[in-house]
Formats: C-alpha cells, sequence, structure tokens
C-alpha cells in the first residue's frame, strides 16, 4: 500500500510502498479514504514531543484522524464487517 512517511523530523515526507497489514484475530483493515493532518503529527515531525515523555522512533505515518472503509475483519470481530464507514477514536488531545 501506499503511505506518506516521516523518515526524517523536519524534511519533507516520503511517499511510497509500505507493507500491507496482516490483521490479528481482533483486527480489522481499514482503506483510509480520507485523512487529517494535525498538531500531533506536526509534532511527530517536528521531532518535539519530549515535552510530554514521549520519542516515537522513525518512520511515523502520520494521520491519526481518518474515515474508511473496513476491507478485511480477523478471525475474532463480531462487530465490524467489510463495507462498513468507520473512523476511530481519537486521543483527547485532538
Ligand atoms: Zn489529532
Amino acid at each position: 500500500m501506499k503511505a506518506a512517511r516521516i523518515i526524517e523530523h523536519q524534511k519533507p515526507l516520503s511517499i511510497g510502498e509500505v507493507p500491507d497489514p496482516t490483521p490479528g484475530p481482533k483486527d480489522v483493515i481499514v482503506r483510509v479514504e480520507a485523512c487529517g493532518i494535525c498538531r500531533s503529527d506536526w509534532h511527530a515531525w517536528m521531532g518535539d514531543w519530549d515535552w510530554i515523555g514521549l520519542s516515537p522512533q522513525l518512520p511515523i505515518v502520520p494521520g491519526h484522524e481518518f474515515g474508511g472503509v473496513v476491507e478485511v475483519v480477523g478471525a475474532e470481530v463480531k462487530n465490524f464487517r467489510p463495507g462498513d464507514r468507520v473512523t476511530a477514536p481519537f486521543h483527547e488531545g485532538c
């Protein structure tokens, strides 16, 4: 699949192919149709999360505010099925 990644802080994103995810038994795979980029992503790009005690390892795929369609569900997933339109809860700061 194609992804935009932060591979170096404060440099242009790298857009390219990354491995397709494999769902675990309780996971779903979502085909992202739209995605916001927020200040949390900007902090990840800046590499300045030290002030909240985080230092995420690069590369990072930014964009935790998304909507899309479920493509695959894991064997134990009961509440979603392929074709469902979904989003995910954001963290409290967003
Ligand atoms: Zn956010």
